[in-house]
């Protein structure tokens, strides 16, 4: 450990820039994410020890933590059952065990007779009375004052230690910026201690200090700083959404024609739902500079269709517009949609995927260079570098959280080639509901319209939990319901652990289920075949001629065959709450009555797997079953790729500290009209240079 003097506190930011800090030890720091003195300052503790007091070894409870001091009276190495040193610690009120059974020679040697310690474990009761296996012990003199602050535990990394965190954590402590970015009224006003107030009573917290609500992160110290972090949260969007502003695109005049063509064409009629959005999202196409619009819709509400109608305004003003979705299955479907939708419009539609030979990929490339094409649907296909849009004015990406930061922004970027416009304007579509803590906190800076309806004449769905033992009576339903004429999915279970495997079980399940069907067209599709094979397997099973579908989760996102009333979902249990919502709105597309059946693994059943089952039982609420995910993941899975771009929150956590959320985005409003100097210093202490992440 390098001493740390205050030579080094002039340079009060990177961590680099300070000589004591050695090169591996900020190697390891930067391990943790700390960069700079202030992410020392807010490296905050998992839990505290308590040295500050000594224990009477008569005043012992069993299952505490706890510190006793006392010498050591025997001392002997056992052999039997197994090693172990064994040592008897005595003061003034009785006497204690000490157990180690991985020990040194060094060890041996400090924890001899006569020694005198200090000693800290958790109590249990043993066969010879109180017993400590491998506490923490150090020698001291008798009259070696206790500490003076409970004794913080730092998440850390291998090759620093606790000791190492602590000293210098201790010594940004002192040199470190602790003054207020905001005016101190703004805390008082909400009962909230000041930054340095709230930073040293939890890396150094008094023996009198409540340790549960501090490792509970209940404790006001924890919500000053959680408050801080959403301020800055909110803050940077914010600047980021107004910069997003100020770039150019291209404006597009309301459709006069081709959006009516469109629509006259449909046998339904638009939901006042999907009208709404769609006025929302041409509202956006209007304005000079891009749209940053998500649209959220659960499962077979209909978003295609709106994503049409925008596309089409684009078009009838001259532009390009692209389609981009996450497989090779939901991208050809999308193709045959909208070439079904805008042939008949004479708008010319291409179709990119990796799986197309040399000579398709030309001709599509050509459409798209030459600005033929008007519409380009495909897949990840459609960021290579080769692909070079004449015009492009709109890009489109379906279930968005499936791709990555860098995959949209080459999308993105794809307007620019075009030497017209800095960036098209872009709509996200995804199924997954944003429950309304994330929308107001990670999604602020996106606009977001809702289509909150399902279109009519669908008859729910019931979704059944039948354990794996009655799976005779699940093959029945499946038969019933293909003899009726409907189709069938029989999803595979998911297996993280290994693709082999879980090819092997698609397989292996498709051959016992042919053995079971003799008299049924049964198909197999999976992740693994090539883009082709999956394509006739889908087009035959969208024509009726497979009834029964064998499927990895490869069909999870985007299909849709309205005559599919009945899934069977195996080992549902092994699933996650939005990929069960997803699959099951495969079904209960058309007008026939659907069902769901998730066989589950009933032994053993964890509490998690069992509490999801129920939610995933009990409601077909997309938005429902969102929040229970949230809640039983934490916001991950929802970001998706947003997690890359935008400032994560460590010590905030949206459902504790849900109802700050208000204040802090009334508050950043304010600041950022009135004090963008408080505003700068904030952002500077809380993402340091994560404001150039925020591109998303
Ligand atoms: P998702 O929102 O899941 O992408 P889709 O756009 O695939 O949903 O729509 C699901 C199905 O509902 C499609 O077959 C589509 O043609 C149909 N559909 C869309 N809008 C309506 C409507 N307003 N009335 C009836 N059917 C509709
Ligand atoms: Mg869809």
């Amino acid at each position: 450990m390098p001493t740390l003097t205050n030579q080094d506190s002039t340079v009060l930011s990177k961590l680099a820039d300070i000589k004591a800090i050695t090169k591996p030890m900020q190697a390891r720091l930067q391990k943790l994410g700390i960069t700079h003195l202030q992410g020392l300052l807010l490296h905050l503790p998992l839990r505290y020890i308590d040295e500050t007091r000594i224990t009477p070894i008569r005043a012992l409870r069993s299952g505490e933590q706890a510190q006793v001091e006392g010498e050591i009276i025997q001392a002997e190495v056992q052999y039997k059952p197994r090693k172990a040193l064994i040592c008897r610690l005595q003061d003034d009120t009785g006497q204690i065990s000490l157990r180690f059974l991985h020990f040194y020679p060094s060890q041996i040697n400090a924890l001899k007779v006569g020694a005198h310690l200090r000693v800290l474990g958790d109590v249990r009761g043993g066969f010879f009375g109180w017993e400590m296996v491998h506490p923490q012990y150090r020698a001291v003199r008798e009259d070696e004052p206790v500490l003076q602050t409970l004794t913080p535990v730092y998440p850390t990394t291998a090759g620093l230690t606790q000791g190492t965190l602590r000293k210098c954590i201790t010594w940004a402590l002192s040199y470190g910026d602790l003054d207020e970015t905001l005016p101190t009224s703004t805390y008082a006003k909400l009962g909230l201690p000041s930054f340095k107030d709230a930073l040293n009573s939890l890396h150094h917290p008094l023996p009198d200090a409540d340790m549960h609500a501090l490792e509970d992160r209940a404790a006001p110290a924890w919500r000053r700083l959680a408050f801080d972090e959403l301020l800055a949260q909110q803050l940077s969007m914010r600047k980021h959404h107004a910069r997003r502003r100020r770039v150019g695109a291209p404006a597009f005049k309301p459709s006069r024609t081709l959006i009516t063509a469109l629509l006259k064409s449909l046998p339904f009629a638009l939901t006042a739902a999907q009208q709404k959005v769609a006025l929302e999202i041409g509202r956006d196409l209007e304005q000079s500079h891009p749209m940053q619009r998500l649209l959220q819709g659960d499962v077979g509400s209909g978003k295609t269709i709106v994503a049409a109608m925008a596309a089409l305004q684009a078009i009838e003003n001259g532009w390009q517009v692209a389609i981009m979705a996450p497989t090779e299955i939901l991208a050809e479907q999308h193709y045959k949609k909208m070439q079904s939708w805008l042939s008949p419009l004479n708008i010319e539609v291409a179709w990119l995927s990796g799986s197309q030979n040399k000579k398709q990929r030309d001709a599509a490339l050509e459409l798209i260079v030459s600005g033929k094409a008007k519409l380009v649907v495909g897949t990840h296909a459609l960021f290579q570098e080769q692909v070079i849009f004449a015009k492009l004015g709109l890009a489109i990406v379906d279930e968005q959280h499936r791709f990555g930061v860098q995959q949209r922004l080459s999308l993105r970027q794809k307007g620019e080639k075009a030497g017209t416009i800095k960036e098209p304007h872009q709509l996200m579509m995804t199924a997954t509901p944003i429950p309304r803590t994330l929308s107001m906190s990670y999604y602020a800076d996106l606009d977001v319209s809702v289509i909150d309806e399902l279109p009519p004449g669908r008859s729910p769905l019931a979704t059944r939990l039948v354990s794996n033992e009655r799976r005779e009576e699940v093959l029945a339903r499946v038969r019933e319901a293909c003899m009726e004429g409907r189709q069938a999915y029989w999803v595979c279970p998911l297996i993280e652990e290994s693709e082999a495997l879980q090819l092997q079980t698609a397989m292996d399940t498709y051959e016992t289920l042919q053995v079971s069907f003799p008299d049924l067209r049964v198909g197999l599709v999976h992740g693994r075949m090539k883009a082709s094979e999956k394509q006739a397997v889908m087009q035959e099973f969208t024509a009726g001629v497979i009834q029964l579908l064998v499927a990895t989760t490869v069909i999870e996102v985007g299909v849709d065959v309205p005559n599919a009333s009945l899934m069977v979902i195996e080992h549902a249990e092994r699933m996650g709450l939005s990929q069960l919502h997803q699959l099951r709105g495969r079904v209960g597309r058309g007008a026939a009555k659907s069902a769901c059946i998730l066989l589950y693994q009933s032994k053993p059943l964890s509490e998690t797997a069992r509490a999801r089952l129920k939610i995933i039982y009990e409601s077909n609420d997309g938005f429902e079953i969102a929040k229970a995910d949230l809640a039983l993941r934490g916001p991950g899975e929802f970001l998706g790729v947003r997690q890359s771009g935008v400032p994560m929150l460590k010590i905030a956590d949206l459902e504790r500290d849900a109802d700050l959320l208000e204040i802090v985005q009334k508050l950043a409003d304010r600041l950022l009209s009135d004090d963008p100097q408080a505003v700068e210093k904030h952002l500077a202490r809380w993402l340091m240079h994560a404001e150039e992440l925020v591109k998303v």
